[in-house]
């Protein structure tokens, strides 16, 4: 649903892990035990689960997602929920952040979502825990709200992605935008009022005013957080296709780091702080699910193609829903890995540094330290220094305001300095 969420919890693998993997491979490798090693000292306190099913593919999608066959919607609930009392012994401490993401998470029935959501609190809910919903504007009823508020869902970050109906059908993204006003309405109403809305700028056809008009549009329905995220041509994606064959053209770069930089001053204008790069939040209201992605935390999982990391242990659900039907137990994977640990460094390099409390730089050197490279390391922050690229501030390095357009280049220099 959200490109955000998406992106953070699905691809880091294919994204960060490079050459270097010390893989185990193949889809009998027994999750229990590499897992049982780790915890405790890991104490995973956050849990990501994905829903599989969407009721008509984006074409600028490239996340594991069918489109529904409600037959099996049934079955999946009940995999899932035995999945979860699964994860049970690896939770002992329960969640501090939950988040249910997809597909289409509201696409389920509502009585499938009765089902299960006291199966996930038995699991991992506490009182204090963030639970977040990926919901389609089209699903959002109020008799679904009740369902999750019931089971103890506080937050629901809903896909707009756009108010303009000439840019969703470009995306191949069914909703209404009306419904985008009426889902915020229905939360509100039913007690939700932790509210994101993603966005998605630099479509094709979008002109600066065009996303102007989205960010106001966004604002006016007074979410807490919001995320807006440049569109992404990903590989083998229709929309990618229609690239490909002159259908669609790619935006021009200076109007896309023009929407950047409007998306940036406009929202902190309205109270947002840019947390990340690309999210932005009311003082108090940061996605901390989303940060413990940011922060190398750990996190379980569950639910086809969904990824997990605990202790340094990386693994991937295998994105097959019949192979997931199948299987008992925590669920095939199709990836599992220990990366080295200057992929490890490299990895948290990427994602600290696109936060805006960045990260310590006291213990990057030391773990740059145990493969010989903190001195090389050392001297490449120096250089983005002197260049205004980088702070440091409180023993953290941040990315200059200036410097964020070409955040990819910097944060790729200083990870290439990691190179043996
Ligand atoms: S709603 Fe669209 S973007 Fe979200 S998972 Fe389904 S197909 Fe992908």
């Amino acid at each position: 649903m959200s490109a955000g969420n998406h992106r953070l919890s699905q691809t880091l693998h294919p994204t960060i892990l490079g050459a270097d993997r010390q893989g185990i491979y193949g889809q009998s490798v027994d999750l229990v035990p590499l897992l049982t090693g780790r915890i405790p000292p890991a104490r995973p306190q956050s849990v990501y689960v994905h829903t599989p099913f969407c009721f008509h593919k984006c074409h600028y999608c490239d996340f594991y997602s069918i489109v529904d066959t409600s037959d099996k919607q049934e079955e999946f609930v009940s995999r899932l929920s035995s999945e979860l009392l699964n994860l049970q012994p690896f939770l002992a401490h329960r969640a501090r952040t939950i988040f249910i993401g997809g597909g289409t998470p509201t696409l389920l029935s509502p009585h499938l979502w009765e089902r299960f959501l006291p199966i996930l609190a038995a699991v991992g809910l506490r009182a204090d825990t963030e639970f977040s919903v990926e919901a389609n504007p089209e699903t959002v009823t109020r008799e679904l709200l009740d369902i999750l508020v019931a089971g103890g869902v506080n937050r629901l970050s809903i896909g707009a992605q756009s108010f303009n109906p000439r840019l969703l059908k470009t995306l191949e993204r069914w909703h209404d935008p009306a419904n985008v006003t009426r889902a915020v309405e229905l939360a509100r109403s039913a007690g939700v009022h932790n509210l994101s809305l993603d966005l998605i700028f630099a479509i094709p056809g979008q002109s600066l005013d065009d996303w102007h008009r989205d960010l106001e549009a966004a604002l006016a329905l007074r979410p807490t957080h919001l995320s807006c995220y440049a569109l992404t041509f990903e590989p083998n994606t229709p929309l990618a296709v229609r690239l490909s064959t002159g259908q669609v053209r790619r935006l021009d770069e200076d109007l896309e780091a023009e929407m950047f930089l409007v998306t940036r001053e406009r929202l902190r204008t309205a109270g947002y702080k840019a947390y990340e790069i690309s999210n932005f939040a009311k003082p108090g209201y940061e996605c901390h699910h989303n940060l413990a992605y940011w922060r190398n935390e750990d996190w379980l999982t569950a639910g086809p193609s969904a990824s997990g990391h605990v202790a340094g242990l990386r693994w991937k659900n295998a994105p097959h829903l019949g192979r997931y039907l199948a299987s008992q137990g925590l669920a095939p994977l199709s990836e599992c890995d220990v990366p080295k640990p200057a992929t490890r460094l490299a990895e948290r390099l990427m994602m600290g540094l696109r936060l805006s409390e960045g990260i310590d730089s006291a213990s990057v050197l030391a773990d740059a330290e145990l493969f010989g490279k903190a001195e090389v390391i050392s001297a490449t922050a120096l250089e983005c220094e002197r260049a205004g690229h980088l702070h440091t501030e409180n023993g953290r390095w941040t990315l200059s305001e200036a410097s964020l357009l070409i955040a990819d280049t910097i944060i790729g220099g200083l990870m290439r300095a990691l190179d043996p």
